[in-house]
């Protein structure tokens, strides 16, 4: 019988560390050229659409723009179709959907370009059913790697701590997808290489998240929309179509703290949240349009 091996220039192991959105669409481009990969996560990782340890970020409101799309769609052909039956929203990011630049509504106009709405964990599970189903391609969870293995300079593998036990596992190619855990600039360090210089800047943003059902009169019936913050007015919002009829309001943030909303109950956050979004109005039309839909909240 004929096995992966055998493909002609498939050859070697590939080891990804974190099965999260970058390691699983690495494993998929890996497995084209290497006869195994190994993906190896810390978390235990869910068999339905759940926000998990290692994806803090996952609470917060998402969306898949047009070229996201696109490129997954590539990678897992059917995938669109996918998310649109597990009941994510699509609509024209401009001709569907409102923007609101210095705080005045751009023309709606027909973009073609669709965006989808949908959370994170859907789209890491949809993304996660379709690598795991790859042959050749294991993803071990919950494991932890530890370290890298080294030999006469070469990277030539991971540690890996499952439970109790810690062991090598020996690669051709590792590939780093721990995201903001990347223990990678340590793990150099330790092999002796010099410190990359790195530049620090404080973005000074903040995001707040809350989930609502959707009724069909919020906006005018609208299907999203999003207030971009400008100098004059810091705070600005998404509200972004999810799965199953819900809607992800987004407030955002910038600039010095005095303007972050720091509180941290729900009904406080909501109650900040809101006015943060909505005052003080700088523009009449982005402020109303916004209070429709909050106002109901
Ligand atoms: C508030 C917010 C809103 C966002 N909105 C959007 C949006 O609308 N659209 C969009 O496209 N993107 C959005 N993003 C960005 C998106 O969430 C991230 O870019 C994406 O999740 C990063 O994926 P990743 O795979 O690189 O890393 P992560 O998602 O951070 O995953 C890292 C993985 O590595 C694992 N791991 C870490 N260390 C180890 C280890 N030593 N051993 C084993 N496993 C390990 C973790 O468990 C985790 O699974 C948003 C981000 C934030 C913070």
């Amino acid at each position: 019988m004929a096995s992966s091996t055998d493909v002609p220039g498939r050859r070697g192991r590939a080891v990804v560390i974190g099965a999260s959105i970058a390691g699983l669409l690495a494993a998929r481009a890996l497995s084209e050229t290497y006869a195994g990969v190994t993906v190896i996560d810390r978390d235990t990782l869910p068999d339905h659409p759940a926000v998990r340890k290692g994806v803090p970020q996952g609470r917060f409101a998402h969306a898949l723009l047009a070229a996201g799309a696109d490129v997954l769609e590539e990678l897992f052909p059917g995938l669109r179709a996918e998310m649109i039956a597990s009941g994510a929203f699509t609509c024209d990011i401009q001709g569907d959907y409102r923007w609101y630049l210095d705080g005045y509504p751009l023309r709606q106009a027909h973009a073609g370009l669709a965006v989808i709405g949908l959370t994170r964990p859907l789209l890491e599970h949809l993304i996660r059913a379709r690598v795991a189903g790859l042959p050749d391609v294991t993803i071990v969870s919950p494991a932890e790697v530890t370290s890298l293995e080294t030999a006469a300079g070469r990277v030539t593998g991971v540690r890996v701590r499952a439970g109790q036990a810690e062991e090598p596992l020996p690669a051709d190619l590792v590939v780093d997808a721990a995201g903001r855990d990347s223990r990678a600039l340590v793990w150099r360090r330790e092999l002796g290489y010099p410190a990359i210089p790195a530049a620090e800047i404080r973005a000074n943003a903040v995001y707040l998240t809350r989930h609502y059902r959707r009724e069909p009169h919020f906006l005018d019936g609208t299907e999203g929309a999003t207030f971009v913050p400008f100098p004059a007015q810091p705070r600005g919002a998404l509200v972004l179509p999810q799965e199953n009829d819900r809607f992800a309001r987004r407030p955002t943030a910038s600039g010095p703290p005095s303007c972050w909303c720091a509180a941290s109950s729900s009904r406080a956050v909501s109650r900040r949240a809101r006015s943060a979004a909505v005052s003080p109005p700088p523009a009449a039309p982005a402020a109303r349009a916004l209070r429709k839909l909050t106002s109901r909240g």
